[in-house]
């Protein structure tokens, strides 16, 4: 393995913490708010008058969920056009149900749905916590306020049917039926009335009644980290695909940190619901990206005829999403002349069905990046009898119009509850990002 310098372990270790921070996509949200407020950027709000100036540093958050943050570029974006790396803050998980509390068996338990393909069998036997966004009223007044909510403690668990009680389990594979066999065990029966709300409302030092709903999800209290005898690969919850927000958002940092203004406009934007389609709206195919352009290019000097759709002519979206690398015990998988590596730099993705945005021009656009910065690139198509997955590539792509590629790290167990990658991706990822806003 090419080895872990310092600087690529420094970069590693801040994606694990920033993986650790966000365990539901208002946390995500959150870390990137704050990380481009310490860096200077302006909270623009939707419902207010934008005036943006060349240089300037700005981001926007909608529903609390999906954020975008941007630099204006030295030229107005109708000659400059933006360079836009998107990703998604959302991961499957385990969501609880608006009226979760179940008394079963002397055991109190919690009702919970299935947000996006989650690979129910890795949710098993974890030691969980809950975390998201409750609403809730003040003491004297009907104003609803809202709290971001993270318990850090294990309080549920999704045992296992022991072996005895399943002896085919081995072979016949885990089935697990999601209305039946998902309800986490929540402790003993409670004498309280609504336990999650009185556990909620102690958390955040309020009455339970004065909650009145809530965006909750669950999660792993187990923290990401390296993993190998060389500190090869990192393992961690919600790698996909926060992997790529954190490498969107320190490379426009790291942009934004040099001393001359980029020629371009330089911005990151992550999305909620990719992993339920994005028809939300805050998701890919909400108008959250689309306006922000269009609110820029009105805002910034002497807004010029028809600069909205110039500026789209000339602009290029990267979609940052991770890709599946070769998996040793189910080769087969793989399509043979298109094995992604962990720690082989960042894979360009290809799909003859659009699934996939990437063309032979715009993948050429990104590779000459990587090359110029001696950053490897890989290659990757699905097996032609498999179907593929999607990402939020085309519907950004088909709906602005713009030029897009779809490139990711390559990952292992991608949707389970432990994730893993390679530790060295998030540098080469990092140094292609950067090469994207500032190099071609
Ligand atoms: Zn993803």
């Amino acid at each position: 393995m090419k080895k872990l310098t310092k600087h690529a372990k420094s970069i590693a270790d801040n994606l694990i913490q920033f993986l650790d921070n966000a365990p539901t996509p208002f946390h995500a949200t959150q870390s990137i708010a704050q990380r481009l407020e310490e860096a200077n950027f302006t909270n623009l709000k939707e419902e207010e008058l934008w005036e943006t100036k060349p240089g300037g540093r700005y981001y926007v958050i909608r529903e609390d969920a999906s954020i975008a943050g941007w630099i204006n570029g030295k030229t107005a974006p109708a000659s400059s056009g933006f360079r836009i790396i998107g990703a998604h803050t959302d991961s499957p998980n385990l969501r609880i149900k608006p009226n979760p509390n179940i008394k079963k068996n002397n055991y109190q338990q919690l009702g919970v749905e299935v947000y996006g393909g989650v690979l129910l069998s890795s949710w098993m036997d974890r030691d969980l916590s809950i975390a998201g966004r409750v609403m809730a009223t003040g003491i004297n007044n009907k104003k609803l306020t809202k709290h971001f909510v993270l318990l850090d403690s294990s309080i549920l668990r999704i045992p296992l049917l022991a072996i005895h009680l399943n002896p085919d389990v081995n072979t016949n594979g885990l089935v697990l039926n999601r209305q039946n066999h998902l309800a986490p065990i929540f402790g003993l029966e409670s004498k309280q009335k609504d336990p999650l709300k009185f556990l909620l409302a102690q958390e955040l030092g309020l009455k339970s009644s004065q909650i009145i709903d809530y965006d909750l999800c669950l999660y792993d209290l187990q923290k990401a980290d390296f993993l190998g005898p060389q500190q090869e690969f990192i393992a961690g919850s919600r790698i996909d695909n926060l992997f790529s927000c954190f490498c969107g958002l320190e490379s426009l940092l790291q942009v934004s940190k040099r001393k001359d203004i980029p020629e371009t406009n330089c911005m990151m934007v992550a999305f909620d619901n990719e992993e339920i389609g994005s028809l939300t709206s805050q998701g890919a195919r909400s108008s959250f990206l689309s306006s922000i352009l269009n609110r820029i290019n009105h805002s910034v000097g002497q807004p010029s005829p028809q600069a909205y759709e110039r500026s789209l002519s000339t602009s290029v979206f990267l979609s940052a999403d991770m890709a599946h690398a070769i998996h040793p015990n189910y080769q087969e998988k793989h399509e043979p002349q298109h094995f992604p590596y962990l720690n082989e730099g960042p894979v360009i993705k290809r799909n003859a069905q659009g699934r996939y945005t990437t063309s032979g021009h715009s993948s050429a656009h990104f590779e000459m990046i990587c090359r110029n910065r001696n950053i490897p690139v890989q290659k990757f198509v699905n097996r032609t009898d498999l179907s593929c997955g999607s990402t939020i590539g085309p519907f950004v792509a088909s709906d602005l119009g713009i030029t897009a590629i779809d490139i990711g790290a390559a990952m292992l167990s991608m949707h389970s509850i432990r994730e893993m990658c390679g530790s060295l991706d998030p540098y080469y990822m990092l140094e292609a990002f950067k090469g994207f806003y500032t190099d071609a």
